[in-house]
């Protein structure tokens, strides 16, 4: 069991408050994985003095320079891979797989970042006057507070660290309670790679204090959240009051629609991976499976015989499909939504109560689920359940199907498994989401692309890619007049 430290201007250090949390095992809750400090708000706003002191040195230093940090990064995650990959599994419980593809994950954004120093550009422009240039530059804004969730604690916290840090901003990262461990040991490898004191501080503890703590102190310039609707909605208001810059991505209740023509083999391992990857707890995870008319018995018999032989365990075994929930609370709440599903008259037909067989019986394990007859204003069919339960609706025809699918207040990922070209891209066009899939499952998310969703999944920002750098930079628009005369834009005329 490791002791774990806030790390505030390089140093590691207690938290002032003297306090400590643990944090436990989902797949056997006799492990504790580590402690570490729960912080207070003197924690905190030493992490912020420490960052605004870091920041004008950090921001005069070249691009380029900044990016060979995020290379050396790279090296050391990929050094560190395996066992990052295991200490990730031992705190949110995923199967080592998984654990390895979100350490990758990481390891490729931190690539991504060390070649966008070299090239992050802006636009050049003719003037509307003669001997004068229009320019556009990105300038780092100052401060930032990156508040995580726990469902990939590595790859998260990278998509803001480093496109954050690449620009020229210092910042505070609060992980999420549940998973702790995995930022910290992160942080201490961009410590070892070069990061200068007091450019990346960790601060450990509660949302409600540490979280509330950033977005009210008046030296962050923006907050970057990733987590639930309700919280980014608490978020998205404080900032509004204070006009901090807030980039929020949020829920999700993604939709796998299979039409008729489909190929029915592949949307099924579509489906297994979609649902039941992560034990159902991604933003991007299919929590809706749409079905055309025709092939929807068919489908569902294919679906359920393949979800009876899911192996559940500890994600440390490789032969592991499905990992525990990340806690109680989160168990207590899957189930209550199979309850209501039942409730609201939608028929259970696997699944559906906590897995308690063997060396599960230490774990927060719940049985791979499959509501089916789900209507589509049902509960179970429109608020995020983050579990390993699927709710399958019937389809009348594609048009029906897409309705279905746009049909809620979320719109991060969606699906579509079809062999007719048309039909594709009508869907591509019609989809409110941020990300669509053909003939693919609604996860599977590349580090190089934007991510993020419409309507109430965000603000409108996208992470990943050349679109994260957006979120962490200031546009300048400059005019550079070589005239030697005054000139006036608008009213100077050529006649
Ligand atoms: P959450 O409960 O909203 O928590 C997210 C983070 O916010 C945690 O670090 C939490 O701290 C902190 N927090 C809680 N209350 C706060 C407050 N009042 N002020 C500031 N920060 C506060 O979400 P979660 O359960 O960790 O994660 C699951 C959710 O994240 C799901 O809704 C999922 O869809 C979403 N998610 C979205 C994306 C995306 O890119 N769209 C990706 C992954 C996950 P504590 O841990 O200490 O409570």
């Amino acid at each position: 069991m490791k002791q774990y430290k806030n790390l505030i201007n390089g140093k590691l250090v207690d938290s002032k408050s003297g306090r400590t949390f643990e944090n436990r095992n989902p797949a056997d809750w006799d492990e504790v994985v580590g402690v570490f400090p729960k912080s207070n708000i003197d924690d905190l706003n030493d992490a912020i003095a420490a960052a605004k002191k870091a920041y004008p040195k950090w921001r005069s230093i070249p691009w380029p320079k900044r990016s060979e940090i995020m290379r050396s990064v790279a090296e050391r995650m990929l050094e560190k891979k395996e066992e990052l990959s295991q200490i990730m599994t031992r705190e949110m419980g995923k199967v080592i797989k998984e654990t390895r593809g979100d350490t990758q994950e990481g390891i490729d954004t931190a690539l991504y970042a060390s070649v966008e120093g070299r090239k992050y550009f802006g636009y050049t422009l003719p003037s509307e006057l003669p001997n004068k240039m229009c320019m556009t530059r990105r300038d780092p804004l100052g401060v930032w507070g990156l508040i995580t969730p726990w469902n990939f604690p590595i790859a998260i916290p990278t998509w803001k660290i480093f496109p954050c840090l690449l620009s020229g901003n210092t910042a505070i990262i609060k992980p999420a309670t549940d998973t702790p461990a995995s930022v910290g040991e992160l942080a201490q490898i961009l410590h070892e790679a070069g990061v200068p004191d007091g450019v990346l501080n960790v601060v450990y503890g509660g949302g409600g204090e540490i979280g509330e703590g950033m977005l009210n102190h008046p030296d962050i310039v923006g907050i970057s959240f990733t987590g639930s609707s309700d919280i980014g909605m608490r978020i998205g208001e404080v900032c509004g009051k204070t006009l901090k810059r807030c980039s929020l991505e949020l829920g999700g209740k993604n939709g796998q629609v299979v039409l008729s023509d489909a190929n029915l083999e592949l949307a099924l391992v579509g489906v297994l991976w979609g649902a039941y990857g992560t034990t159902g707890q991604r933003c991007t995870a299919t929590s809706r499976l749409i079905i055309e008319e025709p092939v929807y018995d068919t489908f569902i018999e294919m679906l359920k015989d393949r979800v009876e032989k899911l192996k559940l365990g500890n994600g440390l075994d490789e032969s592991v499909d499905v990992g525990p929930l990340v806690s109680e609370s989160q168990r207590e709440s899957v189930h209550g939504y199979v309850e209501i599903g039942k409730k609201e008259g939608a028929k259970l037909i696997t699944g559906g109560e906590a897995y308690t067989e063997g060396e599960c019986s230490k774990g927060w394990f719940y049985r791979p689920t499959i509501f089916i007859d789900v209507k589509p204003d049902m509960r179970i069919a429109q608020e995020e359940i983050f579990g390993p339960v699927l709710s399958v609706i019937k389809a009348r025809d594609f048009k029906d199907a897409m309705d279905i699918l746009n049909g809620t207040v979320y719109g991060l990922s969606s699906s579509i498994y079809t062999n007719d070209l048309n039909k594709a891209h009508k869907a591509i066009e019609r989809a409110e989401t941020g990300i669509v899939y053909i003939n693919a499952p609604t996860i599977g998310a590349e580090c190089h692309l934007p991510f993020g969703g419409m309507k109430q999944t965000g603000n409108g920002h996208r992470e990943g890619g050349w679109t994260a750098y957006e979120i962490f930079t200031e546009i300048k628009t400059v005019y550079i007049d070589y005239s030697g005369a005054l000139q006036k834009a608008q009213i100077d005329t050529w006649d």
